[in-house]
């Protein structure tokens, strides 16, 4: 089958992708898939030996074309969307899920894995078989018939209340508006803040102004956070947030009923396979247990609460208040940063030009892990991009420039009206000897755009997400690994998907690095030493209850996923009871909108924010150890983190790669002091 969008070097043709062909594409890929799957079926059954290759390699060879095909249609519906695209999306989708459930459910393949694992397998593809013999056994492939209907039921139905869930919260926060008329208050409110409520009010067929209003003030966190910033009046403040706390738990979006039918069923659907419980099945597949899990957190907690205490009684004493209502404190907290930093972002990002800040990320990676980075032009060299601000690189090891090891696309600036919003990397291709393919990343920004005849001028924030996401692509690009499952970042646990990616967002802070690009996009001039200063004060300025609030998260998950909840109102107030300085409000009920846990994929695993920045903040102290400013020491430094955890992917467990580099387990003491909890 020639689908017509493959060019040579492997990169997608985007501009030949024609949305009337896609759904024709898709069932003749599909079509093949299952023909061939029969047939690779057979073979299984009746081999004796190579099983190997028959369940990974062979399957990943007839797998590969309608995977490729529909990467480059699911990078399309998020970078250059439209009515037209996502219509046959949603209608095709369906279709794939379903292939892909056909093989998963194959008994066949299970033994087939199973005779492989036999075989004699080196320790990646020993790992690739326990992957996917685990999938497929969470999947429900080895149950009964009878179980296995009740299984597959159970799944169905928490998908329909998982969007059920979802649609409640979406809908509680477009049931509220709070609207303002004629208030001299708003005039302390940020511009951007004022416009968005400004268009608020337009939606809702109002005349309305950003600096005369009136305003329409929502539930969602881009318009309640700013409120409660910057809003000075604590009887409003107090309204928004009592809202904010108790919705989608009455009315006509109640999560309240949801709730317990997702715990039941997740509940049933362990035991169903054999577990106590839905924290068991959640951490099968990750790198953290629960023990684990708890030791650390509660021992971050134990500072943290100490430190969150102190951090509330320093705003009572300096503002003279005799209590601090949870609807006062990010309104305190800004005022005495203002007081006490006078930190404005604004003055900050003329000193962020796009193109230095990149080019600075790249030396960088030159001086840590011996690469250069080269840009392509993609009209010389006929490289297809879907929109003309997308840039191409390629990646070369410094012992070889003329032959490049990855090479990746970036789409930097914001297109609200065809790109989602957020950050993101993909694999566009990976790396894969059966198919012969160097890796390809996707690094997909909402950027600041050039504006007004000024260059693009970049938030801290949108440093920090570049630095962030090239840090997966890293990942993705230098990887050792030659089987595709286990490559880049495929195949590794979900807590440690985030380690190299926030590793990298320390480099933004580093003095040297930072001032290595950070220049006046005007005058050229170099960021003022205060200016740096004040950037690095106001990282760790009143965020001990930010930590507690994470932690109190993480325990609440596994604690509602592990218990007989009876009364999930009861649970909540326990939890925070003990991992909060401050007691929650009685009409508190955060549950009926906590999205990660009951509809985001995070259930069971909410706790991986914290872990994962554990273990970065960890592997990034072992490069203040021997000194950040010692070029020769950080470069050693870095090709130990680019030959372990860059290189090994998914092909060993992500703990014992980071005993490799770091020399000892990871612990919490970088991170505790990183937040200044020693
Ligand atoms: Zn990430």
């Amino acid at each position: 089958m020639n689908l017509n969008t493959i060019s040579n070097n492997n990169l997608p043709l985007f501009s030949k992708i024609n949305v009337i062909e896609i759904e024709n594409n898709v069932n003749l890929s599909i079509d093949k898939l299952e023909k061939d799957f029969k047939e690779l079926e057979n073979k299984m059954e009746n081999a004796s030996k190579d099983y190997y290759k028959l369940c990974v390699y062979e399957l990943e060879k007839i797998n590969y074309p309608l995977h490729y095909y529909w990467g480059v249609i699911s990078h399309l519906t998020g970078v250059k969307n439209n009515e037209e695209l996502r219509k046959v999306f949603d209608k095709v989708q369906p279709d794939i899920i379903k292939s892909g459930n056909t093989i998963a459910q194959s008994k066949i393949l299970f033994e087939c894995f199973e005779n492989a694992k036999k075989q004699k397998l080196n320790g990646i593809q020993k790992r690739i078989v326990e992957h996917n013999l685990l999938s497929m056994t969470l999947s429900g492939v080895n149950l009964d018939k009878d179980k296995k209907k009740i299984y597959l039921d159970t799944q169905l139905k928490l998908g329909d209340l998982e969007t059920k869930f979802k649609n409640n919260v979406l809908d509680a926060i477009k049931d509220y508006k709070m609207i303002i008329k004629k208030d001299e208050n708003m005039k302390q409110l940020p511009i951007n803040a004022l416009e968005l409520y400004s268009e608020n009010a337009l939606k809702n067929k109002m005349k309305s102004t950003p600096n005369d209003g009136p305003w329409v003030v929502s539930l969602d966190s881009p318009s309640l956070i700013p409120f409660l910033t910057y809003y000075p009046d604590s009887k409003k403040r107090k309204k928004l947030y009592k809202e904010s706390i108790k919705k989608a738990s009455y009315g006509d979006y109640n999560n309240t009923e949801l709730i317990y039918e997702i715990l039941d069923l997740q509940q049933k659907n362990a035991e169903l396979l054999g577990y106590k419980n839905y924290v068991e099945v959640s951490l099968v597949e990750k790198i953290g247990t629960e023990k684990k899990i708890n030791k650390l957190l509660n021992n971050i907690s134990k500072k943290a609460k100490k430190k969150g205490k102190e951090d509330i009684q320093e705003i009572k004493d300096h503002f003279k208040l005799k209590k601090l209502d949870y609807w006062d404190i990010p309104y305190y907290i800004e005022k005495l940063r203002k007081e006490k930093l006078d930190f404005d972002e604004e003055n900050f990002r003329e000193y962020l030009v796009f193109e230095n800040v990149l080019n600075g990320l790249f030396e960088l990676s030159n001086k840590l892990f011996d690469i250069t980075i080269k840009e392509v032009n993609v009209i010389s060299e006929n490289i297809d991009i879907w929109n003309n601000d997308v840039k191409f690189f390629r990646v070369y090891d410094n012992s070889d420039l003329n032959n490049e090891i990855a090479s990746f696309y970036l789409d930097p600036y914001v297109r609200p009206e065809e790109k989602k919003g957020g950050a993101w990397m993909d694999e566009c291709v990976g790396r894969n000897k059966i198919l012969k393919h160097k890796p390809v990343a996707y690094l997909v920004l909402n950027g600041t755009p050039p504006l007004n005849s000024k260059p693009s001028l970049m938030t801290i924030r949108e440093m920090e997400t570049l630095f962030h996401e090239f840090g997966h692509g890293l990942q993705h690009m230098l990887t050792n690994v030659i089987e595709g499952e286990a490559s880049g970042i495929n195949g590794i646990e979900w807590d440690a998907v985030e380690l190299p990616s926030q590793f990298m967002e320390n480099w933004c802070y580093h003095k040297k690095t930072l001032m290595s690009f950070a220049k006046h996009y005007q005058t050229g001039k170099l960021l003022p030493e205060e200016l740096y200063n004040k950037l690095i004060e106001q990282k760790t300025f009143q965020v001990a209850n930010g930590i507690n609030r994470q932690i109190y998260f993480s325990m609440l998950d596994l604690y509602v996923y592990s218990n007989k909840i009876d009364d999930i109102y009861k649970a909540e107030k326990k939890i925070a009871g003990k991992y909060l300085v401050k007691n929650i409000d009685k009409e508190d009920r955060f549950l009926c909108s906590f999205e990660h846990i009951f509809s985001g994929g995070y259930s069971a695993g909410y706790y991986s924010y914290t872990w994962a920045e554990i273990m970065s903040l960890d592997a990034f102290s072992a490069f203040e150890e021997v000194g950040l400013d010692n070029d020769e020491k950080v470069k050693e430094m870095g090709m130990k983190f680019r030959n372990t955890i860059l290189a090994k992917g998914g092909g060993t467990n992500p703990l014992k790669v980071f005993k490799e580099f770091r020399g000892r387990d990871t612990n919490s003491d970088a991170y505790m002091k990183n937040y200044g909890l020693l």
